[in-house]
């Protein structure tokens, strides 16, 4: 296992992306509800204006997609936990803190690297 991570942080961490993946999981099918075609009958939205629920449409769409793509940080954190290689950086190799990834247990970027992404 990740040398710097003992087996009962990896159980730790284990468990919160599960639980994060399931939250996860829920939200996108909640999102994906609101995200489906604006109908054009004016009944399904009640007193929202066709321009209100597009602009809902249109957030929950920019929201779904940060949903899928954390999703897929949180499959492959798994999938690093399993081959042994979680906690480094996926871009400078570098130990991910324990603070970091009990706080974001899916990052995939020490924070250093983070920040630099965020930036550029
Ligand atoms: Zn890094």
């Amino acid at each position: 296992m990740t040398d710097f991570i003992d087996d009962v942080q990896v159980e730790q961490l284990l468990d919160k992306l599960h639980k994060l993946k399931h939250e996860l999981d829920d939200e996108v099918d909640s999102l994906k509800h609101t995200a489906e075609p604006v109908k054009l009958d004016q009944q399904a939205f009640g007193r929202v204006s066709r321009g209100e629920a597009l602009q809902q449409q249109n957030m929950a769409k920019a929201n779904l997609g940060q949903c899928q793509e954390r999703i897929r940080q949180v499959e492959e954190a798994l999938r690093k936990i399993d081959s042994e290689d979680y906690g480094y950086c996926d871009s400078c190799g570098d130990e991910i803190s324990l603070a970091r990834l009990h706080a974001k247990p899916e990052s995939p970027l020490c924070i250093g690297c983070q920040e630099q992404q965020e930036q550029s």
